[in-house]
């Protein structure tokens, strides 16, 4: 199943750098696919590439990036642990914001990629991300909250979770204090959703709830990657559905 998921994300990744269905192709260096643990039940949707990302074709690995994998490394994860992509995989001009035809133009990649990874939560970084998987919402009111993602994008039987761009953690310390204590839940949204997806009843939606797991001591061993959180209390069954 893992050379499966590989082999499908990349034959993604090899048209995404081939792609001219949209004019930010004009202005590209390099496409940014996206990457990651084909077998990661968590992925992290950001909005599109920037000047650094635009120049290795690799995604977050400029100062939002290091933002990022500061916020994963709080919760003992690294980048490599989840799938990173955006919403759209060409650098848009000047770092301005992507464009509806854009978006639109781009959204069958991501379609197709949450398809293969058939994530358990889609952590989205920032308002366009955000508007991708729980349309109507405001950042400032769905942050740090989940929602029951629409098939339709790709992702069915998961949940979102909301967050902060990282490049906007930069520019505040105030947003920057919030992504912590934001991504602190997401390993407890990981144990909701697998719940979920195991045939719980009860309804997906939740409101700021304190962190379970990660708040737990760190020993035995911290979780090293989102599957191991299976190590923290959860029917034996839920930890099955990391098997796809
Ligand atoms: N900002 C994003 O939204 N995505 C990246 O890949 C880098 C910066
Ligand atoms: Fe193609 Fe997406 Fe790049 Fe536009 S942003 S050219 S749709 S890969």
């Amino acid at each position: 199943m893992r050379d499966e998921r590989q082999a499908a994300l990349e034959v993604i990744a090899s048209e995404v750098r081939a792609c001219t269905q949209c004019r930010l192709h004009e202005t590209r260096t390099l496409a940014v696919p996206g990457e990651g643990d084909p077998d990661t039940e968590v992925v992290f949707v950001g909005e599109g590439p920037g000047m650094n990302e635009d120049r290795e074709g690799r995604p977050f690995v400029g100062r939002a990036g290091g933002m990022l994998v500061r916020l994963l490394g709080s919760i003992g994860w690294q980048r490599n642990d989840v799938f990173i992509t955006n919403v759209v995989k060409c650098r848009p001009p000047g770092n301005r914001d992507p464009e509806a035809d854009e978006i639109v133009a781009c959204a069958p990649y991501l379609h197709r990629q949450l398809e293969v990874l058939d994530p358990a939560v889609v952590v989205t970084l920032g308002r366009f991300s955000m508007q991708a998987f729980i349309p109507g919402a405001r950042i400032g009111q769905v942050h740090g909250t989940t929602h029951p993602v629409d098939p339709e994008t790709g992702a069915a039987g998961a949940l979102a979770f909301a967050m902060y761009h990282p490049a906007a953690a930069l520019r505040s310390s105030g947003v920057e204090q919030t992504s912590f204590e934001d991504v602190a839940r997401v390993p407890s949204v990981l144990l909701r959703a697998r719940e979920l997806r195991a045939g719980s009843p009860e309804p997906a939606v939740t409101t700021a709830a304190p962190p379970t797991v990660a708040t737990t001591p760190a020993s035995p061993p911290r979780p090293e990657t989102p599957a191991a959180v299976a190590a923290e209390p959860v029917p034996d069954d839920a930890s099955q559905l990391t098997l796809f």
